[in-house]
Formats: C-alpha cells, structure tokens, sequence
C-alpha cells in the first residue's frame, strides 16, 4: 500500500527546493556577490560557529578543502556531513521510507546533546585570544 506522499508527481520537492535554495545562496555567499556580515560578529566582536562558513562553500566548491578547513574546521568536519546527513533523512522522509529524520527516543537525544555541546565548545574556543585557538577564527 503506498501513501498519498509516494503517489505525490511532486516528490521530493521539499529536498529538492532546499538543496537548490541552499546551492544558491551558498553561490551568491561564497563568490561574494551577496556579501552578509555575520550579525554575531557585528554585534558581539566574536565569531560564531558559523563564521567562515560562506567562503568554506566557496572554497570546497573550488576543492579546496585546506583552505576550507583553515575557514572553518567546524563547519567542514560537523556541519556540512550534519546538512548532508539531514537532506539524505528529509529525502527519505519524503518518499515515506522513513518516519521521522532525526534518530527516536534516547539516542536522538544524545546526538543532539553532543551537537549543541560541540557547537558551544567551538565557539568557546574560536574565540579564545591566545595561540594555538587564534588561528581558529574565521
Ligand atoms: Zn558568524
């Protein structure tokens, strides 16, 4: 028996709208065009986690995975899998073979918990003024 989602001619178009609005706007960032400072940093005078993070999709867009490492490490080796991760689960979620994208009871919980201590962790060391955590920030 098939649901209404997989009988659906417009399958996947949440996936497909959020990878297409995300390549955009990771275009327009990375080559500069649109050119947004980061309301943390203008703000506070800190990074975020996110800093660096347009000119990581410009740099991995050219291949350059050392340079993007070098922008944000963070976002190279947690962020983008995490998206990757995440589009893949929304995919099969929309194509009814999964119920839900994010991992159920106890371990979803502990995935999360390590995602938001990590995110902090990060951002707590990116912003510490002394070598070697200077050569974190974007
Ligand atoms: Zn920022």
């Amino acid at each position: 028996m098939r649901s209404a989602r997989t009988r659906s001619p417009l399958r996947l178009r949440w996936t497909a709208s959020a990878v297409a609005a995300t390549a955009a706007l990771g275009l327009l960032l990375g080559s500069g065009v649109l050119a947004v400072e980061c309301p943390v940093r203008a703000a506070f005078g800190v990074d975020c986690p996110g800093c660096g993070g347009s000119r990581v999709i410009a740099d991995l867009a050219r291949g350059d995975l050392v340079a993007a490492v070098d922008h944000n490490a963070f976002a190279v080796l947690v962020l983008v899998p995490l998206a990757l991760v995440l589009l893949v689960a929304g995919a099969r979620l929309e194509l009814g073979k999964a119920r839900r994208m994010w991992p159920p009871g106890r371990w979803g919980k502990v995935v999360a918990v390590a995602l938001g201590a990590s995110v902090i962790a990060w951002t707590v060391l990116r912003n510490l003024p002394f070598p070697p955590f200077e050569a974190l920030r974007a």
